[in-house]
């Protein structure tokens, strides 16, 4: 039986040259672990430093390196357009991966060049008039807060946070509260830029879904570190990018459409691939959710964020959440035994983010003083998150972000590194 599930398990998973991910012998449930020695011995760079910054810009492992660089070479040797030609059976499996990886259908998927890119293409094909309501919560991004309020100011729509709970998370009771048919869309961060929570999203889809409103999850920081997947959390769309916890090439990002959103969908920003020229007043839109994409983007990068795809579900999403939940755990507790150390995670279900701050210190001097001692993280600013960041007076944190790559004791080296800048 088990042998049956580890079959169907790798089929047309692996590599087009055949490589795997570094991981144990068998992906079954639960009982397999991330082979660590395999994992970095797939990304050099996670050995030589600790590196903390998954959530800004992460190790991709050679697999995805080795996909970027061979199309880019190839192109210099027969030419973009022949080069990508003979990649196009591997470009169209990649839609499959991605339905795998997000739970959702091939026809789907959507491919773009950020998070940012695929959020802006749904949001603003989401119709909206004057009087329209659009919720967002508490710990939103500013990179979707000034489109939101942009448009909401021009249509005449208006724009209210879901109150958080105690523990941090949105109050899903406090949203239901709020609902009503004026409500077209609620904007939703499955785990936020700033803090080590991750948000419910089954509960606020089924609220919303009572009025018919639209669910956009903002998956950036959770796509790669935790299973998100379209059929288990109902959501209508999902943004996600590729260069953070998925370990894909900068430039990236996918979109998910679930069909039913699609029909309500009004696309504007469309151009020869997204629709069709029939006849000299008449086009034709694609009807599937490659209707925001454009025509041009970069082939080398999008085969390397289909093989960080590829690499993530050969690990397995909820092996890939264990470990990341192990390190980032283990990284919390030693920082909060240190004097002058906060951290400053708020929650119930933690992610891989781990953000503090130290007494005294500016959070800038303090990333680049641990770069000195070899350790990578970023920090975050009030401006990313004001909403959160100006309720809790917090004006920036330092953001530390280990992936599962990361080795038990160089979490301990990098707490070690903290507790020196700290004295
Ligand atoms: C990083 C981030 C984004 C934007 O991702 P890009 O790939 O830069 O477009 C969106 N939302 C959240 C919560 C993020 O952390």
């Amino acid at each position: 039986m088990c042998g049956v599930v580890v079959d169907l398990w790798w089929d047309g998973r692996d590599g087009v040259d055949g490589s795997r991910a570094g991981c144990g012998p068998a992906p079954d449930q639960g009982a397999h672990v991330i082979d660590l020695n395999a994992v970095r011995a797939d990304t050099p760079a996670s050995i030589e430093r600790v590196f903390l910054d998954s959530a800004g810009s992460s190790l991709p492992p050679r697999q995805v390196l080795d996909a970027v660089i061979g199309h880019l070479r190839r192109e210099a040797e027969i030419g973009g357009y022949t080069a990508g030609r003979e990649r196009a059976d591997d470009l169209e499996a990649g839609y499959g991966v991605f339905a795998d990886l997000l739970g959702a259908e091939p026809d789907e998927i959507a491919f773009t060049d950020s998070a940012t890119r695929s959020w802006l293409a749904a949001f603003d094909a989401v119709p909206l008039t004057a009087g329209d309501r659009i919720l967002i919560t508490e710990v939103e991004y500013a990179g979707n807060a000034v489109p939101i309020l942009h448009r909401a100011r021009e249509v005449g729509a208006t724009v209210e946070t879901v109150p958080s709970d105690a523990l941090g998370q949105v109050d899903v009771e406090a949203l239901k509260e709020l609902l009503d048919e004026r409500v077209k869309l609620v904007s939703l961060v499955h785990v936020p830029t700033n803090n080590g929570l991750v948000n419910p999203v089954k509960e606020v889809a089924e609220a919303a879904h009572e009025v018919g409103a639209l669910v956009l999850l903002d998956a950036c920081q959770s796509l790669g570190q935790l299973p998100v997947r379209a059929d288990e959390l109902g959501v209508d769309l999902i943004s996600g990018t590729g260069r953070k916890w998925l370990r894909g090439p900068r430039g990236t990002g996918v979109l998910v459409v679930r069909r039913s959103a699609r029909e309500v969908l009004r696309p504007r920003l469309v151009d020869l691939h997204s629709g069709e020229w029939v006849s000299p007043h008449e086009i034709r839109l694609r009807e599937d959710a490659r209707v925001f994409e454009l025509w041009e983007c970069s082939i080398a990068d999008r085969l390397g964020l289909i093989a960080a795809a590829r690499y993530a579900l050969d690990l397995g999403l909820e092996q890939i959440r264990r470990a990341v939940a192990d390190r980032a755990d283990r990284l919390r507790r030693g920082l909060a035994e240190l004097p002058g150390v906060v951290v400053r995670d708020i929650g119930e279900q933690r992610s891989g983010i781990v953000t503090f701050t130290v007494a005294g210190r500016r959070v800038v001097e303090l990333r680049d003083e641990l770069a000195g001692h070899g350790v990578v993280v970023s920090t975050s600013h009030a401006g990313s998150t004001l909403l959160d960041m100006t309720k809790r007076g917090l004006d920036e944190v330092v953001r530390a972000s280990p992936h599962y790559f990361v080795e038990p004791a160089q979490v301990d080296q990098a707490v070690e590194a903290v507790s020196r800048c700290a004295r």
